[in-house]
């Protein structure tokens, strides 16, 4: 599946001066299975810190640990995440 993301730089409103990156996941992202894609509309799946898919790995008392991940949990499909303004890659529009 394929990941589309807008990386943008944001002042940070509680530290003057300072940006910090937020990722947002756009509406173009194809979903690999209709599970992974129940999962993180009631979840929230997506980091906007990393700009990758995350799970929670481990929940103590006083905060919970997520890990990011390169595959769906579901399916097993890797997981391409890709920048929707990179002007390295050429996407290619597939049609089905
Ligand atoms: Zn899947």
């Amino acid at each position: 599946m394929r990941a589309l993301y807008k990386k943008e730089t944001l002042q940070d409103p509680e530290k003057e001066g300072q940006t910090y990156t937020n990722h947002t996941l756009l509406r173009e992202t194809e979903f690999c299975c209709d599970k992974f894609k129940e999962y993180c509309k009631k979840f929230t799946g997506w980091s906007y810190d990393l700009g990758k898919f995350s799970i929670v790995d481990q929940i103590t008392y006083e905060r919970h640990s997520v890990s990011t991940i390169d595959f769906c949990p579901f399916c097993g499909e890797k997981i391409e995440y890709e920048d929707k303004d990179s002007p390295k890659k050429k996407r290619k529009q597939k049609k089905f």
